[in-house]
């Protein structure tokens, strides 16, 4: 059979999702059977085999956005606002992987152990069988409940469970039982997050930064609340005291947002910050989120932008080991393709963003094969790449 090439010519500029490299030279991107191939110059391609070419008319390409905390319940459809079609709305918001933070707005959720093994498996492979709009989604993420066991851990990893929804969000409310219960599942290959701060809707609580640090999960999740936020002192403490990864949430409070990320470059760790939206939670859902994110940090927060692009994609790809969200050889070709948005003040496409202005997506590339064109959520771009 004949392999699937996608040639991107013309781009403008290329960015990484690699901190220490964002930009990278070339204005050409080759992919095989969607898996990243060259990129670089493309007179020194061979590019006339092209089974999809696409006329980049300048605009910048960076790999596609990860929303690191989401919480699906079933395809398209959330019941948390009864809105259909969130995901695809957000592929066009520039996000191409979504990472459940838990299936917890199941309506019926079961709670008892057998139950929530069931759903998690159920919620991996539905996902796993059926992508929205062509969007990955991580999901089957359970909810640590009392009364699991280390064999449970054992059990769901080898049924293909990569996740532990929010710590915090069950019945397992202390440190003790919650560290165990982590430490059984970093045991056997799954990953975990916390709820971090106040209770976010009746019936949560409370978790502060003494009993994120004596659980110690892989993620700090949304470390600057969801909604409400920790007291300054601790969310520093959190910073400084562990390695783990710092999400920072659209459904947050900004302004612990930029304590985090601004401690984060204090301590020379801004590897450590990755983006997620919380959506759909009680303030709905954010197809936009994640570059709302990235304009904000990068304007209120004093970074570049094209390292701020990198909290959404490359950095979030090295927390949760991805095969996405970075430039490199043997990764899939997931892509954005963006330009500044008509009429955005800044000389080029960086610039506006650094002015706290969104992109304007001109087309999404999933594992090699255009997603979307010109998106119809973000403002429009200033140049459309093309399908020749
Ligand atoms: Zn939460």
């Amino acid at each position: 059979m004949k392999s699937a090439k996608l040639v991107i010519k013309n781009i403008g500029m290329i960015l990484s999702g690699d901190m220490d490299t964002p930009v990278l030279d070339g204005n050409c991107m080759i992919a095989i059977d969607g898996k990243i191939s060259v990129w670089g110059d493309q007179k020194d391609f061979d590019t006339d085999d092209a089974t999809t070419l696409v006329d980049a008319k300048g605009v910048t390409l960076a790999p596609g956005l990860i929303d690191s905390h989401i919480h699906p319940v079933v395809g398209d459809y959330t019941p948390r606002q009864q809105q259909l079609h969130w995901i695809d709305s957000t592929l066009h918001g520039g996000v191409t992987t979504l990472i459940s933070a838990g299936e917890v707005h199941m309506p019926g959720r079961p709670k008892d152990v057998v139950g929530l093994k069931a759903m998690a498996i159920a919620s991996q492979r539905w996902y796993e069988n059926f992508r929205p709009s062509g969007v990955k989604v991580h999901a089957g993420a359970p909810v640590i409940e009392h009364g699991m066991e280390e064999n449970d851990f054992k059990e769901l990893a080898d049924a293909g469970v990569k996740l532990l929804g929010e710590v915090g969000l069950g019945t397992v409310k202390d440190g003790k039982t919650a560290k165990q219960m982590v430490d059984w599942a970093r045991k056997y290959g799954i990953q975990s997050t916390i709820h971090t701060g106040g209770p976010s809707i009746p019936g949560s609580g409370l978790i502060d930064a003494d009993m994120v640090i004596e659980t110690g999960t892989d993620v700090i999740g949304h470390i600057n609340g969801g909604h409400t936020a920790l007291p300054d002192d601790q969310i520093i403490c959190l910073c400084e005291s562990c390695a783990a990864g710092l999400e920072i949430v659209h459904n947050g409070n900004e302004r612990a947002a930029l304590l985090t990320l601004n401690t984060a470059r204090e301590l020379k760790q801004l590897d450590r910050v990755i983006l997620g939206t919380d959506g759909p939670a009680g303030s709905g859902v954010q197809p936009l989120g994640i570059l709302r994110m990235v304009a904000m940090l990068s304007s209120l927060g004093d970074t570049p932008a094209e390292i701020a692009f990198c909290f959404a994609n490359g950095n979030t790809s090295r927390q949760r080991e991805l095969d996405t969200g970075i430039i490199e050889a043997g990764k899939c070709a997931d892509f954005i393709l963006m330009d500044k948005a008509q009429h955005a003040p800044g000389k080029n496409l960086l610039e506006s963003v650094q002015l706290g202005n969104l992109p304007g997506i001109g087309m999404t590339i999933i594992d090699g094969a255009v997603t979307s064109l010109r998106s119809r959520n973000t403002p429009p771009a200033e140049r459309l790449p093309e399908v020749i």
